[in-house]
């Protein structure tokens, strides 16, 4: 079969591999549809990190790897025990592996589990290829209503679902949104599916700022022309009362601090490469709340899809791009790394 395979830094190949055989026990096979292009796959083409060059402690996985952790596809063949799909269901794919003994995973943490996984980092399958096979809890069924392609939508929509719950995200609450990339924008869908009043984005690509408007953004800056939380502090009463910080820049976060009212609070959701400094007088003095969010609880599946079956998630509208296996370095990988380029989310067809 036709696949995506990373060997090492800037080192990925389309390539032809056996594909799965039987499946094992608690073991699903899927066809898969359609796989997104994440950050993390990004981060991971120039230098794997998450993939490991070792074997991964519950896998066994290491480089090469096919990549994709984010992506939809449909059931094959199903091996014993397996009873929450059968073959010709249509699903999305839960792409973590957690040990369950840890601490983390005994408390309900599992995304925080210290030998903790994925399909299409530390698995011997991932959704960049025709098919994978995945463990029977990481699949959920998706409705007539969910289409394949926002069924690849679930995972990040699900990590932009866990940030705006752990922000305490409520009705009516003005919201700040730094960083107009591939979360940036759903975590604005998923604050107005929250019940947000007005959610502001900051973002220096001028297609993404409009992007931003077209899916519901009450208003998008440019935090190099604007003085961002001189802004907003003139348009709410005082400030927002949630700042999630989805770029990653010691900048962004600065205004996030900033962008707060007293007692507001500011969420950790992109993953910064370098340290930052912060003051720390800002939290004290202004009662400030800063929180982090990794990832998502691994229950999260069946509440994302009712939220896009219900059309209060519109995930297909950050999509701004379909490539096929055979071109999805030059079309997905490098012009998501080109700043020009516009694309926010770009997902490849396997089929
Ligand atoms: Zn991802
Ligand atoms: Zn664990």
């Amino acid at each position: 079969m036709k696949a995506l395979v990373l060997h090492g830094p800037e080192d990925l190949r389309v390539e032809s591999v056996p594909e799965p055989g039987v499946v094992g026990p608690g073991e699903v096979k899927l066809r898969n549809r359609f796989a997104g292009i994440c950050g993390s796959d990004l981060h991971e083409f120039r230098r794997p990190m998450l993939t490991t060059a070792e074997p991964h402690p519950l896998t066994g996985a290491q480089l090469p790897q096919i990549p994709g952790h984010e992506y939809s596809g449909e059931v094959l063949e199903v091996g014993e025990g397996v009873t929450n799909v059968r073959p010709g269901d249509r699903v999305a794919v839960m792409p973590l592996f957690f040990c369950g003994e840890c601490p983390a995973c005994m408390t309900g943490r599992q995304q925080c589990c210290v030998r903790l996984g994925a399909v299409g980092m530390n698995w011997d399958w991932g959704g960049m290829a025709e098919q994978s096979v995945v463990r029977s809890h990481q699949v959920a069924v998706l409705p007539a209503e969910v289409s394949d392609r926002a069924g690849a939508m679930v995972e990040p929509a699900a990590v932009a679902i866990h940030s705006v719950t752990v922000g305490g995200v409520r009705p009516g609450d003005a919201v700040l949104v730094a960083g107009g990339g591939p979360i940036g924008q759903l975590v604005v869908l998923a604050a107005l599916a929250a019940g947000a009043g007005r959610v502001y984005l900051s973002e220096t690509s001028e297609p993404r700022r409009r992007r931003a408007e077209e899916i519901g953004a009450t208003e998008a800056f440019d935090p190099v022309a604007f003085a961002v939380p001189a802004r907003l502090a003139e348009l709410t009463v005082e400030g927002v009362d949630v700042a999630i910080d989805c770029a990653g820049s010691g900048p962004a976060l600065a205004d996030c601090l900033r962008a707060v009212r007293r007692g507001g609070t500011v969420m950790q959701t992109a993953l910064h490469t370098r340290p930052v400094e912060l003051d720390p007088r800002e939290l004290t003095l202004r009662d400030l709340t800063l929180r982090g969010a990794n990832c998502f609880p691994i229950d999260s599946w069946p509440k994302v899809i009712d939220l896009i079956a219900t059309g209060r998630m519109p995930v297909e509208k950050v999509i701004t791009g379909v490539t096929d296996l055979d071109s999805a370095i030059d079309e997905g990988y490098a012009a998501l790394l080109d700043p020009d380029a516009g694309q926010v989310k770009v997902l490849i067809d396997t089929r």
